[in-house]
Formats: C-alpha cells, structure tokens, sequence
C-alpha cells in the first residue's frame, strides 16, 4: 500500500492537478528522446524545431526526401541541444543552485546531495528520495523563467524535510516570493499540453510562429 507522498517510502509520489505540480518517484530510465516530424505543404524553405509537451517536434516541407530529413532532424536536435546546454545550467549548477535557495529559504536545513536533469520525469516537474538526498528535476523546464525553475528546486529541497503536500509544506515554501507566480506557469504549461493547444507548426504560417517560444528556424538551402 502506498499513500500519496508515501511517508513509507520517504519518497514524494503525489500528482498535485490543483496546484498544477506534479512530483513522484524516479521512473526507469529508457533509451531516447521523442521525436515528431511534421511535414507541411506551407512549408517551403524552411525547417522549425521546438519543444512540445515533453516531445521535440521538427517541422520540415513536404517535398523533403527521406534523406533530408534524416539530415535535418539530426541538425535540429542537436542544435535544440546545444541551446538547451547554453540556457540552462549544468548537473553542478542545478546542485549549487539547490544549496543557495536551501540557504536562502529554508535556514540550510534542506540538503540535496545530488540534483540531476532528468527525461525521464514524465508529466512531473521533479521527483526526490529523501533518503538518498537526491533530486531529479524534469528536462521539460529546460529553457523555462528561473524564477520557475527555482520553485521546482526549492519544492523538491521540501520535500527532503516534509513529504505530504500539506499546510506544513506550503508554509515552508512561504518565504520564496514567486511561489504563486510560479505555480500558475507551470499550471498554465500543464492546461496547454492536456488540452493540445493547436500544434505550433500548425499556427505558424498564420501566426508567425508565436507559440514557438523555445524553438529555433532554419533555412533549408
Ligand atoms: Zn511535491
């Protein structure tokens, strides 16, 4: 039997729909990011990558072979992956930045050991086990405002002190000042990918591509 957040276990395993956070326990690992081509008689000249509910989406023209965009998908994610690398800090950086906000707004008292980017998060933002003092934090927010990602690293470095979602949880978070700010954004990313918002390749020929907010253009020749 296990509760949520199960004390049990020490570990986090609640789903929090209300607060638009989801934490659990670490999954298995498994072998690649997804990929989704979308091919697009619109499209003529150019090649789009973006992010979209935990896939990477490549928009590329209908009239490439399957060479070409062999060729371009490879070009796209690694160059989604070097943007990601430049954005976002590193394992270490996670690591350091979890000891500063654990100084800053929990006294020190809450000490990750270990804080990681996972993929393999599914629909959560973070998973920890407070026994081994680590942290697993979602590759989704990669690119995300740091004011967000600090949340999820301080609702984690919580968790290594308090495990249900309950009022003494929420009053040790109480000193972070974008707490609120910061759960609606991720409410709000949550409410897109569950309610499939229009695709942002679909929009793009009208919109300009505003929805792609973390992805990145290319020209074909
Ligand atoms: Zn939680």
């Amino acid at each position: 039997m296990r509760r949520a957040c199960g004390r049990e276990h020490g570990r986090c395993g609640a789903r929090v729909g209300a607060a638009g956070y989801r934490c659990g326990v670490p999954e298995e690992p498994s072998p690649k990011p997804e990929v989704e081509v979308r091919r697009s008689a619109r499209r003529t000249r150019t090649v789009t990558a973006f992010r979209e509910g935990g896939r990477t989406v490549v928009a590329i023209p209908a009239r490439f072979t399957r060479a070409q965009e062999r060729e371009w998908v490879d070009r796209m994610v690694t160059r989604l992956a070097e943007g990601d690398r430049r954005r976002t800090p590193s394992d270490d950086g996670l690591l350091r930045r979890a000891g500063e906000l654990s100084r800053d707004y929990l006294g020190g008292n809450a000490v990750a050991r270990r804080v990681v980017w996972s993929s393999r998060q599914g629909r959560r933002w973070g998973s920890c086990t407070p026994a081994e003092g680590s942290i697993r934090i979602s590759t989704r927010l990669r690119g995300m405002p740091g004011w967000v990602l600090d949340y999820v690293l301080l609702h984690e470095l919580v968790h290594l002190l308090h495990g249900p979602h309950d009022a003494t949880f929420w009053a040790l978070l109480d000193g972070y000042p974008h707490t609120t700010r910061a759960r609606g954004f991720l409410e709000g990313v949550g409410h897109a990918v569950d309610h499939a918002v229009p695709p942002a390749g679909e929009l793009e020929a009208g919109a300009g591509g505003g929805l792609e907010a973390d992805g990145l253009d290319a020209d074909v020749d």
